[in-house]
């Protein structure tokens, strides 16, 4: 009887089109309806005869493309995305974290990013946002955490608190980040951003990274891996990883030699990559935006925009060969900011993808890698209403996702800036 919980509303959403996430062609004319915080059917055409669900409200989005709320499987929530230096950043104490996380987590969702994965955390600072959330104090996407990235003494990502050596200690660790609730683990295959670590050379040992790979296994848990050198694929492959991110080729902090035949094993042994495109871009935009750049900030900018675009011919060659990519930002590291999944987006149609495939990969098949297809990712009748809306076709310049007019999560209303207020559909025997 209580309609104040937006959550309950029944809707009536209709738009001129749906891309549902499946990866299958755009519907014309959709007409979705949601009850409970619940997809129940999807319709195309005129509104149902009658009333199909009781004390419906309807959002009429004509003029407005319709999907399913996006996913960025690799953000770091901790982190400010304003180019603060990570060393610097990382001295902040755990509640400036967890505010940054609520911020964060706020400006995804707004733009209708309606699950985040974290794949680098301190302590128990997510966790903690995911709980708040969970007890209705503020609102976050979903949330699949990994917790602290697993990392080599002094290696990337070290100022996260995740320094572990050896593989009895390392089976101890995945068992500690099983007990704090991680959805994943995630391990840093070899050296990154962080300062004195070597981007071309893998960082753990190829035993330490399967005994991380068989303990989280034998706890149900799956494990995506930080790697940006050819050696630290082939030792993550033979580790039996779930994932993948980045899956870069790099030989020093500027160049990449792509191997076919590594990229041929991942494509045989079936592990998906998170793509992080737009981190490089980003930097890029940042620069380019500058009145008068430095000579440093000049030779980062061209670093970077040499090493997308290596990145992007690596990504086409990749998918050829059938790899499987999802989507993912790196937000909150360098300039890339939480509403960057639009822009991650489009960089993959730049490589190669259409409008349909990029759109899957940060929704179906980006749930179907973490794991929660069968709860949200898609609009298919039984799923969780995590719905957006954008004016006009967005698949000509998936950019354009940045201005969504509707985000909907389970049923619940977060942002609607189309017109009136949803009107009440009459009620059976209303007259
Ligand atoms: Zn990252």
């Amino acid at each position: 009887m209580a309609h104040a919980d937006s959550g309950s509303t029944s809707w009536v959403v209709r738009a001129d089109r749906l891309v549902d996430g499946t990866g299958g062609p755009v519907l014309e004319d959709p007409v979705v309806l949601v009850e409970d915080g619940r997809i129940t059917a999807v319709h195309q055409g005129a509104l149902p005869e009658g009333l199909p669900v009781p004390r419906a409200r309807l959002l009429d989005l004509t003029g407005h493309t319709l999907l399913p709320g996006l996913t960025d499987a690799h953000v770091h929530l901790n982190l400010p995305a304003d180019g603060s230096e990570f060393e610097t950043w990382s001295r902040e104490p755990d509640g400036v974290f967890v505010a940054a996380a609520a911020h964060g987590a706020r400006t995804a969702l707004d733009v209708g990013i309606t699950t985040l994965r974290d794949v680098g955390s301190r302590g128990s600072t997510v966790f903690d946002l995911r709980r708040a959330a969970d007890l209705g104090r503020g609102v976050a996407p979903r949330l699949l955490v990994s917790g602290h990235p697993l990392t080599i003494t002094g290696g990337h990502g070290h100022p996260l608190g995740g320094e572990v050596d050896g593989e009895q200690d390392l089976r101890r660790a995945v068992r500690e980040l099983n007990k704090a609730g991680a959805d994943w683990i995630k391990v840093i295959g070899s050296g990154g951003g962080t300062k004195g670590t070597l981007v071309h050379r893998p960082a753990f040992t190829r035993a330490e990274l399967t005994a991380i790979a068989e303990e989280a296994h034998r706890l149900e848990l799956k494990v995506t891996t930080h790697t940006v050198c050819a050696e630290s694929l082939e030792d993550a492959i033979a580790a039996g990883v779930d994932g993948i991110e980045h899956g870069l080729f790099l030989v020093d902090f500027e160049h990449q030699e792509y191997s076919p035949q590594v990229a041929e094993q991942l494509a045989a042994a079936g592990i998906p990559v998170t793509s992080t495109l737009v981190v490089g871009y980003d930097v890029v935009r940042s620069v380019d935006a500058l009145d008068k750049p430095d000579q440093e900030q000049r030779i980062q900018r061209d670093r970077w925009e040499r090493m997308l675009g290596d990145t992007l011919e690596q990504f086409a060659k990749m998918r050829a060969l059938g790899i499987a990519f999802i989507s993912g930002t790196d937000a909150g590291w360098r300039f890339t900011d939480f509403d960057s999944l639009p822009d991650e987006l489009w960089l993959m149609t730049e490589g190669g993808m259409s409008g349909v495939e990029a759109i899957h990969a940060s929704t179906g098949q980006a749930a179907e890698v973490l794991g929660f297809a069968d709860e949200a990712g898609t609009v298919v009748p039984g799923l969780a209403a995590d719905l957006v809306a954008v004016a006009g076709d967005p698949l000509a310049d998936l950019r354009r996702l940045r201005e969504p007019v509707m985000v909907m999560q389970a049923g619940r209303l977060h942002r609607h800036d189309h017109g009136a207020a949803p009107a009440w559909l009459p009620e059976d025997g209303d007259g």
